[in-house]
């Protein structure tokens, strides 16, 4: 039986723009069909259709949920997309790793209103968030480098 969601996919055109998925959707965000007898989200099956497994987690560089053109969908873990989604809405788009030291310097010298975030964030090149997030303890949890293994 010809399966028009498996046609859309395999026809999708050579491009670099997005390709939206036409059919139904999931949650209103993914693009939802049937393959090999179960429901599937379209973009994890483009990605399979065109690399040959299911990674943890495919993940849209356009940000587009609806989007499946192979050439936008990479594969990732949960953890690095949640990341990707932090990284893309922080303003320096750098991820700096603090060190333990630095985290209870930070959470030392922070006072309200006298030693801000914004001011704490330049000093050690994060973003405001990421100190707020460790003044309230929201955060860290530091996960300093373990070197025990090296010193055997
Ligand atoms: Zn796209």
């Amino acid at each position: 039986m010809a399966n028009k969601c498996i046609q859309f996919l395999m026809g999708a055109p050579e491009t670099d723009d997005c390709v939206l998925w036409p059919f139904a959707l999931s949650g209103y965000r993914y693009g939802q069909m049937y393959f090999q007898g179960k429901q599937a989200r379209a973009h994890r099956v483009q990605f399979y259709l065109n690399n040959g497994f299911y990674p943890e987690n495919v993940m849209h560089q356009c940000d587009n949920t609806k989007c499946v053109n192979p050439k936008h969908l990479k594969a990732g873990t949960r953890a690095q997309n949640a990341c990707d989604m932090a990284v893309k809405g922080r303003v320096h788009g750098q991820k700096v790793a603090l060190t333990d030291e630095q985290v209870a310097e930070i959470r030392a010298s922070y006072r309200y209103r006298v030693v801000g975030c914004r001011q704490l964030g330049k000093k050690y090149g994060v973003s405001d968030e990421t100190i707020r997030d460790i003044v309230t303890g929201k955060n860290r949890k530091a996960k300093a480098p373990d070197w025990s293994e090296a010193n055997v």
